[in-house]
């Protein structure tokens, strides 16, 4: 059994109290995969990172590195990347004992000191996991797989690549039916209201702009019904009125 290339000699960080000293260690570390991400079993993990002394403990701040292999969530082809996570952790031999102390310098959870020892593996492992990525991708702009024949849309086209636009024509089409229903089914009343409309203004004369407009919205409704027999005349009398 290989030793635990993470653990660090608490002796080697004696007093003076503040010191510092500057670590970097590199070693495998089992188990380091989520659902979409992993490190792979034979890629070193590796801390770099400054440990300082402080009263009861050490602060240990610097980086947490591996790479990383996945699936890409649009593609699915194979993905890899480097995880590298900053952190900022203390180990306290006593922890939650120094409320207020030690535990203020970071509000994350401290870690266990013992003996003679660091270890700074549990550190590690936590600082990869919760950096590896939740949903990886080959590149920004990946276009992923035609949802319709899976082809990879990065590498060839396929005659079903518009269908995902479909239903938004068929959304317009949709927008486009309803006037034309509305026009079909009343299309005569429409053109005659309009036409009684025109008509009525200018029976108002140019000044009557707003009345001629809102007796023309008004009667372009009641109108419309009655415009086939009242025709130009009735609407004509209509509107002096109206206007005056
Ligand atoms: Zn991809
Ligand atoms: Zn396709």
């Amino acid at each position: 059994m290989t030793p635990n290339p993470f653990l660090v000699p608490v002796t080697s960080l004696r007093p003076p109290l503040g010191g510092r000293q500057h670590v970097v260690r590199t070693g495998r570390l089992d188990g380091l995969a989520i659902t979409s991400s992993a490190v792979p079993a034979d890629a070193d993990v590796m801390v770099d990172a400054d440990v300082e002394v402080v009263d009861g403990g050490v602060v240990v701040t610097g980086t947490v590195s591996s790479i990383w292999t996945g699936e890409c969530r649009r593609c699915l082809n194979p993905v890899t990347g480097v995880v590298v996570a900053k952190v900022r952790e203390v180990f306290e031999r006593a922890p939650r004992l120094r409320e207020g102390d030690l535990v203020a310098v970071d509000e994350a959870e401290t870690y266990p000191l013992t003996g003679d020892t660091l270890d700074l593996a549990p550190m590690a492992r936590d600082a990869i996991l919760l950096e590896l990525p939740l949903a990886p991708v080959c590149r920004e702009d990946c276009a992923g797989l035609c949802p319709a024949c899976g082809v990879d849309l990065n590498e060839q086209t396929c005659d079903c690549a518009e269908a995902p636009i479909n239903p938004v024509w068929a959304i317009l089409d949709s927008l486009r039916v309803a006037p034309d229903d509305v026009e079909g089914g009343a299309g005569g009343a429409g053109g005659a209201a309009s036409s009684a409309g025109r008509s009525g203004a200018g029976g108002a004369g140019g000044g009557a702009d707003g009345a001629a407009s809102s007796a023309g919205a008004a009667s372009s409704a009641g109108a419309a019904g009655s415009a086939g027999r009242s025709d130009a005349p009735g609407v004509g009398d209509d509107v002096p009125p109206d206007s005056a």
